[in-house]
């Protein structure tokens, strides 16, 4: 059994050596040294990446739960300046992934002592979260396949929110979310001779000014669920005065509650950057990057997440909205049909995730723990 100080010196320990998506590999092995304690059935390594999982397997048959916690810091430099402040510049925990570690290692350390009566346990450590091709990565690993389980858990930590108070609520828990890349081709000229050339400038406000609009169209077909779409960033030719502009890129952040919406909103994007590109007479590619789809808490799942919270004390609040901000982990609930994602309130004077002075609050540790171990009880039951 791993103690609050053995934990907190984990989750410390984490912080301190943060590594980037599709990079975790000696967070991995760290993970991996301590678990060589817990005596789990299986080990699978490597998986989508440097996923890990660990299974613990009951005596008797019967269904498998998967417990996810997330291997990934952030490209932000910490501004934080306490002994376990990150190592590495320009890096840093800032999601709250190594809490979440040190919570999945703690139940490591029970499953090592107490195996399930039934089924089988699988404690997971995906890579590559924040990009959101992590969850996918794994999934799709043909190893993975024997891993498939019946039901699949997670938490995040969720700054804005009573501490150790749980938010949660049946269907969609997180937004889709995908960034959509526009490149609009023409050709250059002479700035003082632009006839000679194809300027992709009042095209790209005509792209802008459509996706900016894309949320009241999805709304004009009679689709219910919330969109919205931003525009990050825009850039037109070169800084030269001599130089009319050939090329231009729209980059934007498609956002919606549900993946329907969401192939609405793709479908309309694409129409309106063809249109206005083809009236222009230039060339248009579109690629995506970042793409989530919505993480789906199934009807069971938010009940026995409900009655955790119940089992152990914990107060909880059944939101009337899902998290505008997205989460692979839908795709662990897409296959094992039952599950949830629930936030774990880390107090409302937290400092918000992903900002540089954030850092995982220590105390939501054994409330985590007490959570997912309460899960494992429900549908496994312990020795
Ligand atoms: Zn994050
Ligand atoms: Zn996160």
């Amino acid at each position: 059994m791993l103690n609050q100080d053995q934990l907190t010196q984990l989750r410390k320990n984490l912080h301190k050596h943060p590594e980037l998506s599709h990079q975790e590999r000696q967070t991995a092995q760290r993970i991996r040294t301590l678990f060589s304690d817990f005596n789990s059935d299986e080990v699978h390594e490597n998986l989508g990446g440097y996923g890990l999982a660990f299974v613990f397997n009951g005596s008797q048959p019967g269904p498998t739960t998967l417990i996810r916690s997330e291997l990934d810091a952030l490209p932000i430099q910490e501004i934080n300046d306490f002994a376990h402040r990150s190592i590495t510049d320009g890096v840093s925990h800032k999601c709250g992934h190594d809490g979440h570690m040190a919570i999945v290692s703690a139940l490591g350390a029970v499953l090592s002592q107490r195996k399930p009566v039934k089924g089988r346990v699988i404690l997971c450590f995906q890579p590559a979260e924040e990009t959101g091709a992590g969850a996918v990565d794994m999934v799709n690993d043909s190893r993975f396949a024997p891993l498939i389980p019946d039901y699949a858990f997670a938490l995040h930590n969720y700054p804005g929110l009573q501490r150790g108070k749980v938010a949660v609520k049946p269907g969609t828990f997180n937004c889709a979310s995908r960034g959509i890349v526009i490149q609009l081709k023409g050709k250059t000229s002479h700035a003082a001779h632009p006839e000679d050339g194809l300027s992709p400038a009042l095209a790209m406000c005509k792209v802008i000014e459509s996706l900016s609009q894309l949320p009241q169209a999805v709304k004009a077909q009679g689709i219910k669920d919330r969109c919205w779409v931003t525009v990050v960033h825009a850039k037109l030719g070169e800084v030269a005065f001599g130089t009319a502009p050939g090329e231009a890129v729209v980059m934007a952040t498609l956002r919606s509650e549900t993946n329907q919406g969401m192939q609405t909103l793709v479908d309309l994007a694409e129409h309106w950057a063809n249109t206005h590109t083809q009236q222009a007479g230039l060339q248009v590619a579109i690629h995506y990057d970042d793409v989530f789809q919505a993480s789906v808490n199934s009807e069971e799942g938010f009940q026995r997440v409900v009655t955790a919270c119940r089992n152990t004390d914990t107060h909880y609040q059944v939101m009337a909205d899902p998290m505008r901000w997205s989460e692979d982990f839908g795709q662990f609930t897409a296959v094992a049909k039952q599950g949830a994602m629930f936030a774990l309130g880390a107090g409302e004077l937290s400092p918000q995730l992903h900002n540089p002075d954030y850092d995982f609050d220590d105390s939501l540790i054994p409330v985590g723990k007490a959570l997912f171990l309460d899960l494992i009880k429900q549908i496994n039951e312990l020795t």
